[in-house]
């Protein structure tokens, strides 16, 4: 199978093969001819599948083949969750559109406005966003959204988690009602569903890697430890596995900088990504890590999406996620297009909800590993198929009298 073979131009098809994409990867098989006949989509397609290129090629090709823009609109919109992801799928773009006549361009809040709002002033033929400024640039009358003809929602289930459906709904509200609609997601949650059948016009549907399943190129395995003694046992997994380089989740921004700190002052070069560093701040990092100026990148969830580090070999979850899918994101930052990865995760008793949730979500049971000299002293539930905890068997209560002496077996608990 061939890009050309899709119905992709030759000036795309030779972009492509600069960039050294031989072969189309299944979503992008599926994905081209449909956005290039104008369907609708809705794509179950993690970080690592190539869905960035399964819409932005076609799109790109649809753009260049008819129409012009005018100042302040934009035909094609792509709204992304995060201000790294938006960086990310920009850079993409500008890749895949490489010699055709249009013009794109990335907006995102944090940075000032003033540059983006005279940017639109000529018209943009894509327009990559964040939800919030996409809205701020159309109250200040920087943006119309009246020529919009095809929109794209990527990593929707992750703007919802985000709590944006109302920038979401603001933003559908603005737009034509006629129009091409893709939506890529990670996961088919029932709110991704429900929004799916609201937007989309009898999609194609694409569901290249079963639902909610991790990379399976990844070799994923959990070690149990007391919560305090975390840090000390990443230190500990860094030096006896030689890792190279590894990124790392920490729960919250302050568990983020702790562990920066701590790395620096035992001399190992470490940066940090999460929502309280100005966007210029966070892109450095991300810079420094990819150039492999630093060796570890630390990072809290809001970081999980939008990262493109090829090749990544380790991630460590320091702390599980709250959210069972961001397990899903997270372990996605590796192993990516046939790359293979490792994805530990150092889980303490006051998690073992959490690490059900992810084994249910994710159908499989973790291997758990127990580092000799961090054996915990508060163990970790036994957990099983289906996410289920095993209880231990409660101790009998001593009898009072004559009473009868209940004890209970195994029992299970979502
Ligand atoms: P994505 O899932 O869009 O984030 O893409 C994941 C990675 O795969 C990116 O680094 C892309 O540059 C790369 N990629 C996408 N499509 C192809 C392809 N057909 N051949 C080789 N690499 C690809």
């Amino acid at each position: 199978m061939s890009f050309s073979s899709l119905g992709l131009i030759d000036q795309i098809t030779r972009t492509l093969d600069t960039l050294d994409y031989s072969t189309p990867t299944p979503v992008q098989t599926e994905a081209i001819p449909a956005v290039l006949a104008g369907r609708d989509v809705m794509a179950a397609a993690q970080t690592g599948t190539g869905k960035t290129a399964g819409f932005a090629l076609p799109l790109l090709q649809r753009l260049a083949m008819k129409g012009q823009v005018s100042p302040n609109c934009a035909r094609a919109l792509v709204l992304v969750p995060t201000r790294e992801l938006a960086e990310q799928v920009h850079e993409s773009v500008k890749a895949y559109g490489a010699g055709l006549p249009l013009r794109t361009m990335v907006a995102y809040g944090g940075v000032s406005i003033n540059p983006q709002m005279m940017a639109l002033r000529k018209g943009v033929d894509l327009l990559v966003a964040t939800p919030g400024r996409l809205l701020d640039l159309q109250r200040q009358n920087a943006l119309k959204l009246n020529e919009v003809t095809m929109l794209v929602l990527d990593e929707a289930d992750r703007m919802l988690d985000l709590g944006f459906s109302r920038e979401l709904d603001a933003i559908l509200a603005a737009l034509p009602k006629k129009r091409q609609t893709l939506l890529f997601s990670a996961t088919f949650s029932d709110p991704i569903r429900a929004l799916g059948n609201r937007l989309l016009r009898d999609p194609v549907r694409i569901e290249t890697a079963p639902r909610n399943t991790t990379v399976k190129a990844i070799e994923q395995w959990v070690v149990t430890v007391d919560k305090k003694r975390k840090s000390e046992l990443f230190l500990h997994l860094l030096k006896k596995h030689k890792w190279e380089q590894v990124l790392a989740f920490v729960k919250t921004r302050r568990g983020v900088d702790e562990l920066v700190e701590l790395l620096q002052a035992k001399r190992i070069g470490a940066d940090s990504i999460h929502g309280d560093k100005p966007q210029p701040a966070r892109l450095r990092a991300l810079e420094r890590f990819k150039a492999g100026e630093v060796q570890i990148l630390v990072a809290t969830d809001v970081a999980a999406r939008g990262l493109d580090i090829d090749d990544l070999p380790v991630v460590v979850n320091v702390d599980l996620p709250i959210v069972a899918e961001d397990y899903v994101h997270r372990t996605g930052r590796t192993g990516r297009a046939g790359a293979s990865g490792q994805a530990v995760s150092l889980v303490c008793a006051d998690e073992v909800d959490q690490l059900a949730a992810i084994e249910g979500l994710t159908g499989q049971v973790l291997k758990r590993i127990e580092e000799p000299g961090f054996v915990p002293d508060h163990r970790v539930p036994e957990t099983v198929a289906g996410g289920q905890i095993v209880k231990k068997p409660k101790k009998p209560k001593k009898p009072k009298g004559d009473a009868k002496v209940v004890t209970e077996d195994v029992r299970f608990r979502r």
